[in-house]
């Protein structure tokens, strides 16, 4: 199931996407899938981040090809990160250059979507604490992330952290494709078995460090091809199973 978020006519509703069709949600999809037996067209609504999570982690360093061609050694557990609430954006949006920065680079990642409150959870528990999985791009300016000591700048800055379009709930997250293009070029190319962490691993490391509350959402990690976005660009980050997140650069 296909669970989006949106504002309908100044509210805002969750529904389930089937092709060009939403079915609203009586409620809060996280607490019960139960239908109101509404039902719009999906250009009818506008599309918006499709969870509000308390917190937002990131797992850096997570496909090797990725930390060789920024010079960084492989953890040897995940590296764990967070971008500030502030920075989600939806499917649509613009990301905004900030005028601290003179690299700005896009990081398509899987990203999951927590279900269920979740503290120091094993691995073969994380499943039943997952809703869903939906795509994010990790906004980076790249500059930034090597001249000061902590990320938190560099990822952070407002808008920098799209999510979208919609969480998909029968998701297999081991052997899919993920794909960026800028102005239609392909970016990124990789597959998400070429994980260092697989989602299991990240969700129970997580778990032992930090209480995840329902909706909260885990970046997995960018692999390669990280590279430059500038004013007017439209940006696509693409997961094989979930869709297309498009965002343009403002
Ligand atoms: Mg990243």
């Amino acid at each position: 199931m296909k669970v989006a978020r949106f504002n309908l006519n100044g509210d805002i509703r969750f529904g389930s996407v089937v092709e060009n069709q939403v079915s609203l949600f009586a409620g809060n999809p996280f607490e019960s899938k139960e239908l109101s037996g509404q039902t719009v067209s999906l250009d009818q609504v506008q599309l918006l981040a499709p969870v509000a999570p308390s917190k937002v982690i990131c797992i850096g360093m997570n496909y090797a090809a990725h930390a060789a061609e920024i010079s960084q050694d492989v953890p040897d557990e995940p590296l764990m990160f967070f971008k500030p609430i502030s920075a989600i954006i939806g499917p649509g949006d613009s990301i905004v250059l900030p005028p601290q920065s003179d690299q700005v680079e896009l990081e398509v990642e899987l990203a999951i979507v927590i279900g269920k409150e979740a503290k120091n959870i094993s691995k073969s528990a994380v499943k039943s604490h997952i809703f869903g999985y939906t795509i994010g791009n990790d906004v980076t300016a790249r500059d930034i992330q090597f001249s000061d000591l902590q990320w938190a700048r560099a990822k952070g800055f407002d808008t920098f952290c799209p999510l979208g379009p919609w969480i998909e709930t029968e998701f297999d997250p081991t052997n899919k494709r993920l794909d960026s293009r800028v102005q239609g070029e392909l970016r990124q190319h990789a597959i998400t078995r070429d994980m260092i962490f697989d989602v299991e691993t990240i969700v129970s490391f997580v778990s032992e460090n930090v209480t995840l509350f329902p909706g909260d959402v885990i970046l997995t990690g960018s692999p390669a091809g990280i590279s430059r976005i500038t004013h007017g660009d439209d940006v696509e980050c693409e997961i094989e199973g979930i869709g297309v997140l498009r965002n343009l650069v403002a």
